[in-house]
């Protein structure tokens, strides 16, 4: 499924099979991920380096040959992959902060070639092995919308046994799992959105109380349902400046927010840019965090609590290759709960 322009439509096409490097791997692949994340990022200006391009980072498949160079992966392993091309050298890359390399060469599916595609080359450093026991539809949604919120819960908001913690946007494909991470973490967990189907699918994953947004600001719900006392953690996957203020009003002393969401101007067509008063922040020792993506360690340590079934991958709608346009489509709509995915046999 191949773009030829910026947020153009995604279209069936025949191309030639990927030539891997001596250091790549190419792979079957056998279910891609469809997230907000692509229909946003193949949008924006610059992140898509060439066209035509195939898009898709949440990849999972069989190896099916490796480069000469390559003595970690075989053929027939199963894998899925880190999409942050990253250096692996520079200070970031080797305090385990990859996402923040200095020397960044983009993401898979944007600066190369992705998992909208039979085979895919990745570079063999990038890839995963998938445990035994983890599904390959799993494994491609762990491998950025049930990851980023590992990342986003246990570091940056750090949340700890009984914290209090709202997710915004908590229906949507990486809000979902954050609401079992949070839970996972230890945390009682606030999921608030804005339509009934989201609502209730962060019902049966496990959120203990709901925020429906429609019927009142979420401040003013989150301080009614805290005893007046707000939250310890706000992780905002939507972040206009609507929900982020919102976040900053719901937190509790010491509290913190962590940004996951991501609306650029060019394509939202709205002001990204968020007011923080600093004598509040000052007085109530706030922090706020920017969250990206995670390590290649972290996004091995997601495998295992899928393996472990401690979190439950949220798939509502699959299609076949195919149909990513139309999943495209439903995104713009914000018809979707949880992720959907593309399947190939
Ligand atoms: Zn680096």
């Amino acid at each position: 499924m191949v773009l030829r322009e910026l947020g153009g439509p995604v279209r069936l096409e025949e191309v030639p099979i990927p030539k891997i490097g001596s250091n790549d791997v190419l792979i079957r692949v056998r279910a891609t991920g469809v997230g907000l994340t692509v229909v946003i990022m193949t949008a924006t200006p610059g992140r898509v380096t060439a066209y035509p391009r195939i898009p898709g980072h949440e990849v999972a498949g069989e190896v099916a040959e490796v480069g000469s160079e390559v003595t970690t992966i075989k053929a027939g392993d199963r894998v899925t992959c880190h999409f942050y091309l990253t250096c692996k050298v520079c200070p970031y890359c080797r305090s385990g902060r990859e996402t923040l390399c200095s020397d960044f060469k983009g993401y898979v599916g944007m600066a190369c070639d992705g998992g909208y595609a039979e085979y895919v080359a990745i570079p063999a450093v990038n890839v995963c092995p998938i445990p035994q026991g983890v599904t390959d539809l799993e494994a491609a949604i762990g491998a950025d919308a049930i990851c980023t919120p590992l990342h986003a819960c246990r570091e940056e908001a750090r949340v700890g046994p009984g914290d209090r913690v709202v997710i915004v946007g908590a229906g949507g494909g990486v809000g979902i799992h954050a609401v079992q991470m949070a839970r996972l973490c230890g945390g009682y967990v606030l999921a608030a959105d804005l339509t009934d189907p989201k609502l209730e699918m962060a019902q049966t994953v496990g959120a203990d109380e709901l925020i429906d947004v429609r019927r009142e600001e979420l401040s003013k719900q989150v301080l009614a349902k805290t005893d007046g006392r707000g939250v310890d953690a706000a992780i905002d996957c939507v972040a206009s400046p609507e929900t982020l203020e919102a976040c900053l009003r719901s937190l509790a002393r010491a509290g913190r927010l962590v940004i996951i969401g991501s609306r650029p101007r060019e394509v939202f067509k709205a002001d990204p840019v968020f007011r923080v008063d600093a004598q509040w922040m000052l007085y109530r020792a706030l922090e706020i965090h920017g969250s990206r993506y995670v390590s290649l360690a972290e996004l091995a340590q997601t495998l295992e609590l899928l393996r472990q079934k401690r979190i439950r991958a949220v798939v509502t709608r699959t299609f076949p290759l195919e149909g990513a346009e139309e999943a495209h489509q439903l995104h713009r709509q914000n018809a979707l709960v949880g992720r959907a995915a593309l399947i190939q046999e």
